[in-house]
C-alpha cells in the first residue's frame, strides 16, 4: 500500500513567529499570503504561479466535482489548442476589441496566434470545419478545463488577478434560440449545484456582456469585502444584477438608491468576487465563422451558442479568502487537500514506547473508508512535536487530525479526532474511527463550521 507521508511531501512552509504576517502590501491578500506562507502555491513572476503538490491536490479535487457535474448534462471534455490562430479573432472582431489584454506572439513565418485566454472562435470554427452536420446530433456541449492568459494591466491578489490561470470555459451549440434558451437554463442550474456543493455563499447577478457580445448574461459572485465588483440585490423582487450591467441599461454612473426592476428601496450593495459567467451568444460566433448545420428542411442554418466559464483556480482563491482565519486556511470540505491527517508521538516518548497500534496500522484502516480513500496523510515526522505538526496541519486547512496520544497506549487504545476548524475532540477506539470517517455527516457539520459569513 502506498502511504502519503508528509516527510516526503514538497511544501516548502514559510516559518513564522505566532501570528506574524510575512507580507504587508494591500495588493496581497489574505488567501494569496496563507498560499504561499503554507507551501500552497508559489509565484514564479508577477500573476504567474506554480501550483505545489498540495495545492495541486486541491485544483484536482475542484476540476473532479465539476466534471462530475457536467457530466449530468451531457458536457463532453475536449482539449482546444491554446495557441491560436490570429485570423480567428479577426473574423469576429475581437482581435482589436480586447487587444490590450491578449498575449500575442509570431511564429518563425511571421504568422500572428494569440494564448487564447478562451475559445469561442476556436470552439465555432471547429464545429464550421465540419462542414453540414444534420440537426439530430445537435445540440453538443464542449468543454476544456485548462490553462487561460490574460496580460493583466496590475496583476493581484494572487490567482484572484493572474496573468496565466486555470479556467473551465464550455461552449453549447443549439439549433435555435428556444433551444439554447433551454440549455443555458441547464447550464445555470448546474452551476448552483456545483456552488452548492462547495457549500458557500454565491449570488448569482446579471451581467454585461462586454465585448464578448451576446443577448443574456450572467455571473456568479463569491460575496467577500476584496471583490473588485458591486453586486446590487433586491429584497423585495430577486433581482440581483451587476451595478455596471444596471449603469450601462440606465447609461449614468449616478449612486443607485431603488430597485431598477421594481423601483423598491430595499437593495443591498455589496462586493463579489466574479467566478463564474454565463453568455447567450445567438449567432454572432458562428456567423462569423460560418458554424452551420443541415436543418430539417434541408437547408444549412446557423448554430446558436451559449458560452460558460468558472475561473477554477479563482474560486480556490476566492474559497480560501472567505472560509480562513488569519492565520489558518479553510477550505470548502470537499477541496481540503487531506481529509485527515494521522499524528503519531514523538520520537523517544514513552508513548512512542507503548504505542499499542501504530500510526502505518490506523493509515491502513482508515484507507479503506470510502470518504477518505487516498485521502488520509500520515505526518510521520516524529521529530517534531505533536503540537508542532498539529500547528501545521491547522495551518495547511486538514479539517480532522488523529492524534496517538498517551490514550493511544491503553488497552483498548483510544485516538484522539480533532475537528480542526471547529476544534471539536473525540476519543475513539479503532473501530469508531472507521464509523466516524464512514459517516459524511460529520463532514456536514465540518461544512457548517467552516462557512464563516462575510
Ligand atoms: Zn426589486
Amino acid at each position: 500500500m502506498i502511504i502519503n507521508r508528509a516527510s516526503k511531501l514538497f511544501q516548502p512552509i514559510v516559518a513564522l513567529q505566532k501570528n506574524q504576517i510575512l507580507i504587508n502590501n494591500e495588493s496581497i491578500s489574505k488567501s494569496t499570503q496563507l498560499m504561499l506562507n503554507n507551501g500552497i502555491i508559489k509565484q514564479s513572476s508577477p500573476g504567474i504561479f506554480h501550483f505545489l503538490p498540495v495545492g495541486l491536490r486541491v485544483l484536482d479535487k475542484l476540476i473532479k466535482l465539476i466534471d462530475t457535474e457536467l457530466r449530468y448534462v451531457d458536457a463532453q471534455k475536449v482539449m482546444f489548442p491554446t495557441l491560436t490562430h490570429a485570423k480567428l479573432w479577426k473574423a469576429s472582431g475581437r482581435y482589436q476589441d480586447v487587444a490590450s489584454e491578449l498575449f500575442k506572439l509570431k511564429d518563425r513565418h511571421d504568422t500572428e496566434y494569440l494564448l487564447s485566454p478562451t475559445h469561442e472562435e476556436t470552439s465555432a470554427d471547429l464545429i464550421a470545419s465540419l462542414g453540414l452536420v444534420s440537426f439530430r446530433k445537435y445540440p453538443l456541449k464542449l468543454y476544456q478545463i485548462t490553462s487561460k492568459f490574460r496580460d493583466e494591466m496590475k496583476p493581484r491578489f494572487g490567482l484572484m488577478r493572474a496573468r496565466q490561470f486555470i479556467m473551465k470555459d464550455l461552449y453549447s451549440f443549439d439549433i435555435d434560440v428556444e433551444r439554447s434558451k433551454k440549455t443555458y437554463a441547464q447550464m445555470c442550474d448546474c452551476y448552483d449545484k456545483i456552488f452548492a456543493k462547495l457549500a458557500i455563499d454565491w449570488v448569482k447577478v446579471l451581467g454585461s456582456s462586454g465585448t464578448m457580445g451576446g443577448d443574456l448574461s450572467h455571473e456568479y459572485h463569491l460575496p467577500s469585502a476584496i471583490g473588485e465588483d458591486k453586486l446590487v440585490q433586491c429584497g423585495d423582487c430577486n433581482y440581483s444584477a451587476n451595478l455596471e450591467y444596471i449603469h450601462n441599461i440606465i447609461k449614468t454612473e449616478a449612486n443607485i438608491t431603488s430597485c431598477p426592476n421594481c423601483s423598491s428601496s430595499n437593495i443591498k450593495i455589496t462586493n463579489g468576487i466574479e467566478v463564474g459567467h454565463t453568455f447567450l451568444l445567438g449567432e454572432k460566433y458562428s456567423k462569423a465563422l460560418n458554424s452551420k448545420y443541415l436543418a430539417e428542411d434541408g437547408k444549412p442554418k446557423l448554430l446558436h451558442m451559449g458560452s460558460y466559464g468558472l475561473g477554477v483556480s479563482r474560486i480556490i482563491a476566492a474559497a480560501v479568502e472567505i472560509l480562513s482565519e488569519e492565520t489558518a486556511i479553510k477550505w470548502p470540505t470537499l477541496l481540503a487537500p487531506y481529509r485527515t491527517v494521522i499524528i503519531g508521538p514523538k520520537i523517544g516518548s514513552k508513548e512512542e514506547a507503548k504505542l499499542a497500534v501504530t500510526p502505518e496500522n490506523v493509515y491502513q484502516h482508515l484507507n479503506v473508508v470510502n470518504t477518505l480513500m487516498d485521502d488520509v496523510l500520515y505526518d510521520d515526522r516524529s521529530d517534531m512535536t505533536i503540537g508542532k505538526r498539529l500547528l501545521e496541519a491547522k495551518r495547511t486547512g486538514y479539517p480532522f487530525a488523529i492524534v496517538l496520544g498517551s490514550k493511544a497506549t491503553q488497552n483498548p487504545p483510544q485516538f484522539e479526532v480533532i475537528n480542526l476548524y471547529n476544534q471539536d475532540q473525540h476519543f475513539l477506539s479503532l473501530d469508531q474511527l472507521v464509523d466516524f470517517f464512514s459517516s459524511s455527516s460529520n463532514f456536514d457539520v465540518c461544512k457548517l463550521s467552516s462557512s464563516a459569513k462575510v
